[in-house]
Order: structure tokens, then sequence, then C-alpha cells
């Protein structure tokens, strides 16, 4: 009887392999290259020529913002700042990035502030307005998010900055880590532009 099973279960094996199909199944062939991905031409970072100023011994953070509105330039906030606000420094950023909108798609507007290397007026916070570099993003990053040329162009003003001031990565904050706020919006991309300040 066990010998019996044992043919039974042999001969259905045999059975099933004969039912197996002989073509192979085909997998779709390899690529004939390797993919490279292009970078757009529009995100490739531009090669930011801040004026040479003597850079102030003081700077130790970055402070990233966006200006919450869907367009503006560094005139506009200047005017903003000065008139509506009634700030006599003006522009209370040192650096403000366009999105196309008043401004160019990742244009670096250099302000006043930096020209003559004194302090910030965007933090609400004493020490990151004397101490930080104030950085604003056109754009309402609540709603939208910032262009990739303003993110290519922000990333390669930071590096210049970290080289120029020796400030660290871990000190590249945004507004709302130093103040109740919600600025630079949800949809900035914090740790991507960390990641590629760290690469
Ligand atoms: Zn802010």
């Amino acid at each position: 009887m066990q010998r019996l099973l044992v043919l039974v279960f042999f001969v259905f094996l045999l059975g099933g392999c004969a039912e197996v199909p002989k073509e192979t199944v085909s997998l779709p062939s390899p690529a004939k290259r390797p993919l490279v991905i292009e970078p757009k031409k529009e995100e490739t970072p531009i090669v930011l020529s801040i004026p040479r100023v003597p850079v102030a011994k003081k700077w130790k953070y970055v402070v990233v913002h966006h200006s919450a509105s869907p367009s503006g330039s560094a005139d506009a906030f200047d005017y903003f700042h000065r008139v509506k606000r009634g700030w006599e420094g003006g522009l209370g950023y040192h650096f403000v990035i366009g999105n196309g909108h008043g401004s160019g798609d990742g244009q670096v507007e250099v302000g006043h502030r930096w020209l003559y290397q004194s302090h910030g007026a965007h933090a609400g916070q004493a020490e990151y307005n004397q101490r930080g570099i104030g950085i604003c993003l056109v754009g309402n990053f609540e709603e939208d998010y910032p262009s990739p040329q303003q993110m290519a162009n922000l990333v390669a003003l930071i590096r210049e900055l970290q080289q120029l001031c020796d400030v660290p990565s871990e000190n590249v904050v945004l507004h709302r880590h130093i103040r109740d706020t919600e600025c630079p919006g949800r949809n900035f991309p914090y740790y991507e532009v960390l990641a590629q300040l760290l690469r």
C-alpha cells in the first residue's frame, strides 16, 4: 500500500511537471543603455555673484521665509516694510528670491542690509535678527510650491553664505523653527534643502 502511494505520488509529480509550459516567460528586455536623468535646464543653479563686501563676523544662522504672497520683489517688500510697516531700515530680509511674478524666476536680489552687513528685521527674535541672514522666497507655500529654479538658487545661495560666513547646516532654519508662525508654509521642502546642503 505504502509503495503504491509513493508510486502514485511520483506519477503525480511527473504528470505535474509535464504540464509546465515549455516556453519561458519573457521578461522585459533590459534597457539598452543606462537611464540618464538629465537635469532640467531651468533647474541649473545660477552662478551666484553676491557683491563682495567685507563680511561681518556676527552671522551664525540662515533663516528661510516665504513672502506669503503670489508675487513680489525686493523693491515691493522694501516699500511694504518701509512705508506700511514704518521700518526705517526698509526691506527686512537680506536676500529675496523671485518666482517669476514681480521679479525673475529664481532671481536672487541682494538687499541693502546685506550690502551694509546690517541686522535683519525678519525673525521676530532678537538673536536671529541680529545674527541671522534672512532669505525670503517669493510665494505662498501654504498653497503653492517653490519653483525648481527658486530651490536650486536657494541652495546655491545658502552654500555660498555658508562658505562666506561659516554657518553650519544645522543653523539653516525655517522661520517657524524659531517663532510661532507657518512661515515658510507647509509645502516648503526643508529636508530636501538640508539633504542638498549635506551632500
Ligand atoms: Zn517668515
